[in-house]
């Protein structure tokens, strides 16, 4: 009985990475953390009472995992899943769908772990894919995810939407602060720097077509040539002097 609880556990130290498995000292239970991997071009509204926000990435789920006196015999593990942005009344649910499927299974006896990560990993998926699904959370969890997403965002490999290169996440830029739009910094200095060399300098907006967005003067600043940023800070100027 117990041999098998330790061969499940080794098996899943042989499939997670290290840092998605915390396994007790006592091998007697532990957690499992599941990434919800979603593809580039899907991205999530995520709201509290005050703002909105779009993220491609959400901090993963975790499933907290206690073996009892008869498993996988007799009797499933104690289980509980953690996740910050999801319903306690839905986590509740998916509990209750692991429940079950031990249920149906408990004749063959055999361990049941990686099944439960694989179903939660389909039900969130799911969830998630579905037709105008939002997020509704607290501020200070949609600033954790918003967080969650820079970080994940800024570590992988991603192909700039203007000149198609691959670039770290990390060297992107956004189009403007109030949109998520991001490009490679050299496409975007070259789109700011053309269109003060057109002398469109109030109207340089986010790149991304239909978006509508002014690219914002600090990026402008770090961004374009010296000689292209006083054009641009003295046309604003102007603007701003005119208007008063
Ligand atoms: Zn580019
Ligand atoms: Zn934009």
């Amino acid at each position: 009985m117990t041999e098998q609880r330790e061969e499940e556990l080794m098996a899943l130290e042989a499939i997670f990475d290290p840092s998605d498995l915390e396994i007790r000292q006592d091998r007697c239970g532990g957690k499992i953390f599941i990434a919800v991997d979603l593809e580039e071009d899907r991205q999530i509204q995520v709201l509290d009472e005050h703002m909105q926000i779009t993220v491609h990435h959400l901090p993963k789920l975790a499933l907290v995992f206690t073996y009892v006196d008869g498993y996988p015999e007799e009797k499933m593990p104690e289980v509980q899943i953690e996740c910050e942005w999801l319903e306690n009344v839905l986590l509740r649910e998916w509990e209750a769908a692991l429940s079950d499927l031990w249920q149906k299974r408990q004749s063959f006896g055999e361990v049941v772990l990686f099944e439960w990560c694989q179903i939660m990993k389909e039900k969130s998926v799911a969830m998630l894919y579905a037709k105008e699904f939002s997020l509704s959370v607290s501020t200070a969890v949609l600033q954790r995810i918003r967080t969650y997403d820079r970080i994940i965002r800024g570590l992988r490999m991603r192909s700039c939407e203007i000149c198609f290169d691959e670039l770290l996440g990390a060297t992107f830029e956004s189009g403007s602060a109030e949109c998520n739009h991001e490009f490679c910094p050299n496409c975007l200095k070259s789109h700011c720097e053309a269109k003060i060399e057109n002398g469109q300098m109030t109207r340089v907006l986010c790149p991304s077509p239909s978006c509508g967005h002014p690219v914002d003067g600090a990026t402008m600043k770090r961004l374009v040539e010296p000689k292209h940023f006083e054009r641009f800070d003295q046309a604003m100027l102007q603007q701003v002097v005119r208007s008063v």
